[in-house]
């Protein structure tokens, strides 16, 4: 007895094979694919202009189902938080962000992340598994349909209007799930966000950044936090595999197809770390001798215990900025969000159960450069294996 396709796994062609599947005409799957995404129908029964046939054989068949809500946290600033069980004593966490003009989601892509920057929670639980395209769009699906109802909406107004994919995880860790959650996000009959208003945040995979240049070039955020290999290596270690140069050579790359013209550059400031002025210059001389058309954007460090890192101060920032700015980069600070809630950049924990050990790991050696070559969790915290290849 096969279980139940999930249909929030398909894209509107994966859906249009699947109703051929089912001996059915392929045009029904823009219906059943508008009923899902533009109305957030979750019962077959609700979508009245289908056949009832069809609405019975996929009652069989079928379901429309997101991960389970573990729990839900609201922010003083309007900032909400959903904990997702994905099962195996694993959770991911999505957040919703407000503002005047526009509301901002923020999808996670794996469950855990292998990469293992030394500032980041997600990277500190180590990894677990990679998200399937349905947990990718189902917490689009979720939180849309969830807001819509909750503030009340009037028919057809959205209640995301961007999407950013900076939750947990390496996204392009995740290509072949997170291409098509991405074609779902882009689509009239299903959300329809312009490419400029959906970022793919990544610490350099530069392989996949070609790929996705070539697939589906979404507006593109690229995590540096060192204007050096030496600091990078360290900070980032998927830099070892994908030192700068190579870096920015494809964000050069990606710029033609890109939808905006410009790559955002994320600098988280670490006290004492990569905060000085002298960085802030050299990072002018990187992108200058690169050609990246770029803006950076400044996030102040979101500690957490075991990081031994510390948020620079303020004023450090500010110098930092100006240092930027006046050196004809344009440079924002970014305002942290959600703070009371525990739901800013990098904060967002989850809860993983980890299969790479990098818990140990990274208590064994902090901020120093990891070198056994036998350990498959190290090779992968290195960028040298693909977190697909090991797993189980
Ligand atoms: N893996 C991707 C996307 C998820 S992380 C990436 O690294 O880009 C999203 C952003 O949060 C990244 O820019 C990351 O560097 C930043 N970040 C991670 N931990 C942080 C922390 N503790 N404080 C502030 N920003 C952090
Ligand atoms: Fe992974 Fe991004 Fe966190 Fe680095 S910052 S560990 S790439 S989620």
């Amino acid at each position: 007895m096969n279980a139940a396709t999930n249909l929030l796994e398909f894209d509107r062609e994966g859906l249009a094979a699947f109703c051929e599947q089912l001996g059915e005409k392929r045009f029904r799957a823009t219906q059943l694919f508008r009923w899902i995404h533009q109305k957030g129908a979750a019962e077959f029964a609700q979508m009245s202009d289908l056949a009832k046939s069809l609405r019975d054989k996929l009652a069989g068949r079928a379901v429309i189902a997101t991960m389970p809500v573990i729990s839900e946290q609201a922010s003083s600033d309007g900032t909400i938080k959903w904990l997702f069980d994905a099962g195996a004593g694993n959770a991911i966490e999505t957040v919703f962000i407000p503002e005047d003009d526009r509301g901002t989601l923020c999808i996670s892509s794996q469950a855990g992340c292998a990469v293992g920057c030394r500032f980041c929670s997600t990277g500190h639980q180590g990894f677990s598994r990679n998200l399937t395209t349905g947990e990718i769009i189902g917490q689009l699906w979720f939180a849309e349909h969830h807001l819509r109802q909750r503030l009340n909406l009037p028919e057809g107004q959205r209640a995301i209007t961007n999407v950013v994919m900076m939750g947990m995880g390496e996204p392009l860790q995740n290509y072949a799930a997170l291409v098509p959650a991405l074609r779902m996000m882009l689509d009239d009959h299903g959300y329809g966000l312009s490419r400029r208003r959906v970022t793919v945040s990544t610490s350099g995979v530069v392989p996949m950044i070609e790929r996705l240049r070539d697939d589906l070039p979404v507006a593109l955020a690229v995590s540096l936090h060192a204007p050096t290999d030496a600091l990078r290596n360290d900070l980032v270690p998927l830099n070892r595999k994908y030192p700068l140069a190579e870096l920015l050579a494809s964000c050069n790359h990606y710029l033609d197809k890109a939808p905006r013209d410009f790559i955002t550059f994320e600098y988280c400031m670490l006290d004492g770390v990569n905060d000085s002025d002298a960085q802030a210059r050299e990072l002018l001389a990187l992108v200058a001798r690169s050609g990246v058309s770029c803006k950076f954007n400044l996030i102040p460090f979101n500690p957490f215990p075991e990081s031994g890192l510390k948020r620079s101060p303020n004023e450090r920032v500010t110098a930092f900025l100006h240092v930027l700015q006046e050196g004809g980069v344009v440079a924002t600070v970014r305002k942290t969000r959600g703070d009371d809630i525990d739901a800013a950049c990098g904060q967002l924990a989850g809860e993983v159960q980890d299969r790479t050990n990098a818990k140990a790991r990274m208590t064994r050696a902090p901020m120093t450069v990891h070198r056994s070559g036998s350990d498959v969790a190290v090779a992968i915290a290195a960028g040298r294996a693909d977190p697909q290849e090991t797993r189980r």
